[in-house]
């Protein structure tokens, strides 16, 4: 679904932040990325969904295919027509518009389709905010801000979805409810998904595949449960040392 083969990315033609970096996502899995803050785990969306060089970062090698096609060069709007959207870190919704109208908003600016379709069947996943579609965005809690970030992404209707960090500042009880609603659009929708996340646990418990990504390069990979059995990892990202 998705293939990161070899790109080498700079910020202002200065620091390196990934070399030599290459992933994949296979289709209808969920691929984590794990590592340290500022070992270049957001860049890797950003490159892949087209958001570098409105950031002044440039891939300098290499190459990024989605679903075939290479889309190294291709703009953020038109890699959510093809079905690429990107949840981004601190969610970045309407905040003055009420939560059906960022879900309307979304439709028009991903697909094209009049507003409002589709906005039904992404309830389904989110009863919460079904409950509150007349409530301004702004006044959400953390958690519910970060379901609506992903119901919007979801009327596009992607074939992949990047998913930075849908657990930050949460409460651990509200991770667990994010959680179970990313693994259930997985298993129902057949999406593909990037999920870069500091909750290793969260991390394990939906996904497939796993990166660990220190200073700009893949260190360790694997199927989740070789992963899990990984003392380093056991060490290091799941507290069991
Ligand atoms: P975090 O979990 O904190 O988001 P990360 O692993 O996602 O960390 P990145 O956000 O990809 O890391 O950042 C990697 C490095 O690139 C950091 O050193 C950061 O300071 C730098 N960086 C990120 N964005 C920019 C930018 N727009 N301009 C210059 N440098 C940047």
């Amino acid at each position: 679904m998705l293939q990161i083969n070899n790109i080498n990315v700079n910020y202002h033609h200065a620091v390196q932040v990934l070399k030599g970096f290459s992933i994949s996502v296979k289709p209808g899995e969920v691929t984590a990325l794990l590592g340290a803050n500022g070992a270049g785990k957001t860049t890797v969306l950003k490159a892949a969904s087209g958001l570098l060089p409105l950031e002044n970062g440039h891939i300098e090698d290499g190459d990024i295919i989605f679903d075939g096609h290479s889309v190294r060069q291709v703009k953020p709007h038109l890699l959510a027509r093809k079905g690429l959207v990107h949840v981004r870190e601190g969610r970045r919704i309407f905040a003055e518009m009420s939560v059906e109208d960022n879900l309307k908003a979304a439709t028009y600016a991903l697909t094209g389709r009049k507003a409002g379709q589709g906005i039904d069947q992404v309830y389904t996943y989110f009863p919460r905010l079904q409950e509150r579609s007349r409530q301004l965005a702004g006044l959400l809690s953390g958690g519910e801000q970060q379901m609506l970030a992903m119901a919007r992404a979801l009327i596009a209707e992607p074939k992949l979805i990047l998913l930075d960090e849908p657990s930050l500042g949460l409460a651990p009880k509200m991770v667990d409810e994010i959680f179970a609603i990313i693994a259930r659009i997985n298993r129902e929708q057949n999406v593909s998904m990037l999920l870069v996340e500091q909750n290793a646990r969260a991390a394990f418990s939906v996904s497939h595949q796993g990166y660990i990504v220190e200073n700009g390069k893949v260190v360790l990979e694997g199927r989740i449960d070789e992963l899990k059995a990984n003392e380093d990892i056991q060490t290091f990202y799941l507290g069991m040392g």
